[in-house]
């Protein structure tokens, strides 16, 4: 039995780790599907407060780990598969381990969606991102290419003109999810190049950073070649609450509902960085939440000692 498991060991679970292990709780982290979370997925972290030189995402995460460890912090890895949130303690499945809990911590994150080309997933950090506010600053003067066609696509666009000599905006479709307003906004921008409709057919990094993309026309099968520095994919997240389905509220879009900070409407579950946040997605808005998780969870359970 432990008094708190935290599913998820990314920004927000790190901080309630260190958070619960400071109020001796001794908790229990699953590391889950991407250990460490997004920031393991990235390269130079410049905009996390306290390193004014930048520290690399998985370094950062290393850290926090090490910190939550330090306050008596377990790790187990593995993927949470079931949850029963019937009654209490918790129970919570991965795999063959059931582990029960007297308060749960929800952070277990979000994955931004990849086109799922060969190789895109090991060229994030050499020249392929998910992440424009993150690693824009690194592609100051050189083109890159935005890939997507909703609010996030437009926002990454216009936000990487500031960096970037130019941005393509490559789209599957003629047509826009986005927003109006947000499209008018990437139209204005004079750095900004619509290339629609094409697909990206394959990320060219001959030497093992990206050089270029190569494109298909929808329509008329055409292909086409961009030599270009970056390539953001930002096709969309998915929060990961599909073990949650039913069990705990959550939004069309499957992000949790927090109430009143971390709480759920379920007593004793609380709830953390991106599984709950599509607005803000920052790894210190994530540190921030985990926190308030941890701090609620050692109320709850100095209200039911039993
Ligand atoms: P989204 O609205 O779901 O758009 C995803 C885009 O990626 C779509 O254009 C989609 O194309 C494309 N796409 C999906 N899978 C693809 C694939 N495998 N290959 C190529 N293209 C693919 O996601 P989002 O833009 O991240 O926005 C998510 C939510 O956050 C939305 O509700 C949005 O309004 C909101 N948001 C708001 C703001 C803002 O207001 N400032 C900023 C960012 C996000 P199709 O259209 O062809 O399906």
């Amino acid at each position: 039995m432990n008094d708190v498991v935290i599913i998820g060991s990314g920004c927000a679970g790190l901080t309630a780790a260190i958070y619960a292990g400071r109020a001796n709780l001794k908790p229990l982290v699953l590391d889950g599907y991407e250990p460490g979370g997004q920031l393991s997925l990235t390269t130079h972290v410049e905009n996390y407060p306290g390193f004014p030189d930048g520290i690399m995402g998985p370094e950062l995460i290393e850290n926090m780990r090490k910190q939550a460890e330090k306050f008596g912090a377990e790790f187990k890895s593995g993927a949470v598969t079931e949850v029963d949130l019937s009654r209490r303690p918790f129970k919570i499945i991965a795999g063959k381990e059931t582990y029960e809990a007297k308060a749960l911590i929800v952070a277990a994150g979000a994955s931004a969606r990849l086109l799922g080309l060969p190789g895109e997933r090991e060229l994030i950090g050499h020249g392929v991102s998910t992440c424009a506010t993150c690693d824009g600053y690194f592609f100051r003067g050189k083109p890159i290419a935005v890939i997507g066609g909703g609010d996030s696509a437009m926002e990454e666009a216009n936000f990487l003109s500031r960096h970037a000599s130019r941005v393509y905006l490559i789209h599957r479709r003629a047509e826009f999810r986005a927003s109006k307003i947000m499209i008018d906004r990437a139209k204005a921008n004079e750095k900004v190049e619509f290339v629609t409709p094409f697909t990206v057919e394959n990320i060219l990094a001959p030497q093992g950073h990206v050089e270029g993309v190569a494109l298909r026309n929808q329509q008329t099968k055409e292909t086409r070649e961009i030599p270009l520095d970056g390539v953001f994919v930002a096709i969309g997240h998915d929060p990961n609450t599909i073990v949650f389905k039913g069990k705990l509220e959550m939004d069309s879009n499957g992000y949790l509902i927090a109430k009143n900070g971390s709480l759920t409407s379920i007593p004793g579950v609380f709830i953390a960085g991106d599984v709950q946040d599509h607005r803000y997605r920052q790894a210190v808005t994530a540190a921030g939440s985990g926190c308030m998780a941890a701090m609620d969870a050692e109320k709850f359970l100095e209200e039911h000692t039993q």
